[in-house]
């Protein structure tokens, strides 16, 4: 699938919409999803134009991989969702049977409160 340059993250990675930001550095962006399914539900999604995480592990280098993957755990210490605070839960939907919507990489953190069954209906 090839990357679509205004999705919506793209678009607020460019700065043509805003977003409630958590966290940036040279590799990632954290902001708040904009329709919250637990008391804290954050995005983390890579600068990089990746549609999903197969696209991301086959393209993306490995500094962006791994700056991606600590910036999670990061971002959870910032919302004190961590392992020592409750915990968490970090999932991404990947293409139509994963139940993804935006098609740019990105990981749900939810937290603040029992997050529930792994999947549901
Ligand atoms: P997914 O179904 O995994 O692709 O999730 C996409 C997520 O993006 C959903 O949880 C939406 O609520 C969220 N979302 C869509 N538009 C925005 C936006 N402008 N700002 C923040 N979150 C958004």
């Amino acid at each position: 699938m090839a990357y679509d340059k205004n999705n919506i993250f793209a678009k607020i990675l460019r700065g043509e919409i805003p977003c409630k930001k958590i966290y940036e550095n040279d590799f990632v962006l954290s902001f708040h999803d904009i329709n919250p399914q637990k008391k804290i539900h954050a995005l983390v999604i890579p600068k990089g134009s990746y549609v999903n995480l197969d696209d991301f592990i086959q393209n993306a280098k490995e500094k962006e991989i791994t700056e991606f993957f600590k910036a999670i755990s990061h971002v959870a210490k910032l919302l004190e969702v961590s392992n020592a605070e409750g915990g968490y839960r970090a999932l991404s939907n990947i293409g139509k049977n994963g139940g993804q919507e935006v098609p740019h990489l990105h990981f749900h953190i939810f937290g603040g409160e029992k997050v529930g069954k792994m999947v549901s209906n």
